[in-house]
This record gives structure tokens, sequence and C-alpha cells, in this order.
């Protein structure tokens, strides 16, 4: 997939709608059109990078950016102290659909460990 035909790119570059939930310069969050808990959000970079094998270290800032606005979204939605989660699949086995890197946020249910 290339960054011209990636559904988040379009995101956004707003050409595909979505329920933002935060925004900054350099990440963006918006709800999952499948959610798997009561919160499910997605945090994106601004910047194509299909997955996490292809991070260099110039996007270490970037990655604790998508970290930060993980906490600023659990606190909004009043699930920080109570707990939640941020996970990231990287490639098939994972079950990564989408190559372009995002967290997803998850909160607001009790989740179970290991993951499937
Ligand atoms: P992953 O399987 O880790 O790549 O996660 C991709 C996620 O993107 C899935 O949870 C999908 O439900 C979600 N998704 C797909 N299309 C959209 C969309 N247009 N807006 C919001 N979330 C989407």
């Amino acid at each position: 997939m290339t960054e011209s035909d990636c559904l988040f790119c379009k995101i956004v570059a707003g050409e595909i709608p979505a329920d933002i939930v935060f925004e900054n310069d350099d990440v963006i969050a918006f709800r999952d059109v499948n959610p798997q808990a009561p919160t499910h959000v997605l945090i994106v970079p601004r910047r194509h990078i299909p997955t996490i094998n292809d991070l260099e270290e110039s996007d270490a800032r970037t990655v604790g950016n998508l970290y930060l606005a993980a906490k600023e979204v659990a606190a909004d939605e009043g699930f920080a102290a109570s707990g939640y989660r941020v996970v990231m699949n990287c490639n098939a086995a994972a079950g990564q659909t989408v190559f372009h890197i995002h967290l997803h946020l998850l909160g607001g249910r009790i989740l179970g460990w290991p993951p499937g």
C-alpha cells in the first residue's frame, strides 16, 4: 500500500470522515469504526509510516507523541486511573490490516490477558 491509497493518510488529510477526539501537529486520534471496547480509539502519526519495522531513530519523538496522546485521551474518557490498554499490531501474524502505524487505545471494560 502506498501513501496515496492509504486509508489513514486520507483520514489525516480530511478526505475520509472520522470521529476525531485529539489532534496536534504530529498525531491525530479518532474512534475505531469497529470498536472492541466501550472506548476504542486509534492514534496515528500524520506522516505515513507503514509498520513498526519501518521506524527509524528520527521517528522516536513521533512514537512518544502517540503515547502522550493516548494518555490525554484516556484521561478525557475517564479511565486513566482504573486502567486501559494501548497496543500496536505489526504485520499479518499480529492482525495488522491498515499499513500506517497506529496505537489502539482500548478502555471502558475489563481487558483480558493474554490477548488473542
Ligand atoms: P489493525 O488491524 O491493527 O491494522 O487495525 C486497523 C483498525 O482500523 C481496525 O480496528 C479497524 O476497525 C479500523 N478501521 C478501519 N477503517 C476505519 C475507518 N475508516 N475509520 C476508523 N477506523 C477504521
